[in-house]
């Protein structure tokens, strides 16, 4: 990695490779700390709402930050139809860079790595806001994330029961068969109404490009904790909005949120606070055992920073990616035509 041109790229491969040698539970309680230290430091961050471009199907964004040494950015999709096809909703990959040279220190694969990041978010979140003691956590959609947020909130709060509901049974019963040896009680349920039944906790996590009910007011009970996914765009919801009003609110980084978060159903002055205040101490969380609290997730660039920054500093000793040659590097640097004329003389010799 001396070499000035090369960059380290972790492919899909060998993310698949990492997380098994690190196991997930551990990546995942290790990368929630990572992503805790950075939202400590929310303040040293450049912050901007991500850059999306719509279509009818879906959205393909642009997530940038930087902490001022290190720059980094997502590149990600999230098309609910694409499971008709066989694809991803959602899918990414990343960058790192050095903020001194601009060159880039890091590419990486991050459709797997986005729903490690967004489970331990959410679990990280849940340690702050959700009753001490929670156990039981009800799991609403089924689908290519839900596997991660059940490890992570065991790994992180000790959920040891999940109650399953999916409009698709065949994606509820993916899920428990995955849970299967995990240390993870799952039980499928018949509807959202029954998943929810002595749940301490609630993770809404389905994908439908319409302002869904995924969970109605009459559902929710006194002190439980809203963990809600799966609304993260313009026009995709999954709250009744009555929830709200009775919810405490907490949000990444409100200018997004307010776009894209639950409350884009709420006015754009209604109060809420901010994830990073309640872990650096300067904001309450939850206030008493009756309150209900919603962490209206959306989804952050800090966050994909933070677990960039975690798979970088795991490279060197698993040795778990492939050199890139992604940068031209001539040996003058204003050379660079030269470069060109020099690989076609040795092309020539080859031949
Ligand atoms: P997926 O398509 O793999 O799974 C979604 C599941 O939801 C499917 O099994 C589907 O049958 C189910 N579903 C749809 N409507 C439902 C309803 N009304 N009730 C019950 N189940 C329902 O999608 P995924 O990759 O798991 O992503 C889920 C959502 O999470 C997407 O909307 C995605 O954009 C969002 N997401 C958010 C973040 C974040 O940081 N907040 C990060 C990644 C993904």
């Amino acid at each position: 990695m001396d070499k000035l041109n090369i960059v380290p790229f972790v492919s899909v491969e060998n993310m698949m490779r990492l997380v098994n040698a690190i196991g997930p539970e551990r990546f995942m309680k290790e990368l929630g700390l990572v992503i805790e230290d950075d939202f400590r430091r929310w303040e040293s961050f450049d912050k901007v709402a991500r850059i999306p471009s719509h279509s009818a199907e879906g959205v393909i964004e642009l997530m940038p930050t930087s902490d001022g040494e290190v720059y980094g950015f997502k590149y990600v999709n999230g098309h609910p139809k694409n499971a008709r096809s066989g694809r991803q909703t959602v899918t990414a990959f990343g960058v790192l860079s050095d903020v001194a040279t601009g060159y880039p220190v890091l590419l990486s694969e991050m459709t797997i790595l986005t729903a490690l990041r967004t489970a331990a978010t959410s679990a990280t979140a849940a340690k702050f806001l959700a009753r001490k003691n929670a156990r039981t956590m009800a799991i609403i959609g089924n689908g290519a994330q839900s596997d991660f947020q059940a490890i992570a909130f065991k790994s992180i709060l000790g959920v040891d029961k999940v109650r399953l509901y999916d409009i698709d049974r065949s994606a509820s019963l993916r899920l428990a068969r995955n849970l299967v040896g995990t240390g993870i009680e799952a039980v499928i349920c018949e509807s959202g109404a029954d998943a929810l039944e002595g749940a301490d906790i609630v993770t809404t996590v389905t994908a439908d490009k319409q302002y869904a009910t995924v969970l109605n007011d009459n559902m929710v009970g006194e002190g439980i904790h809203i963990n809600a996914v799966g609304g993260d765009c313009p026009g995709k919801t999954e709250l009744q909005k009555e929830i709200l009003l009775r919810s405490d609110i907490f949000v990444e980084f409100p200018p997004q949120t307010r776009i894209e978060g639950e409350i884009q159903q709420l006015d754009d002055d209604y109060p809420v606070t901010e994830l990073w205040q309640v872990m650096a101490g300067e904001a309450d969380g939850r206030k008493s055992d009756r309150a209900i609290t919603l962490f209206d997730s959306v989804g952050f660039a800090v966050e994909d920073f933070s677990a960039l920054r975690y798979v970088r500093a795991k490279l060197q000793e698993t040795g778990l990616f492939e050199e890139l040659d992604l940068l031209a590097d001539p040996d003058d640097p204003r050379d660079l035509f030269g470069m060109l004329l020099r690989a076609k003389e040795r092309e020539k010799l080859a031949v």
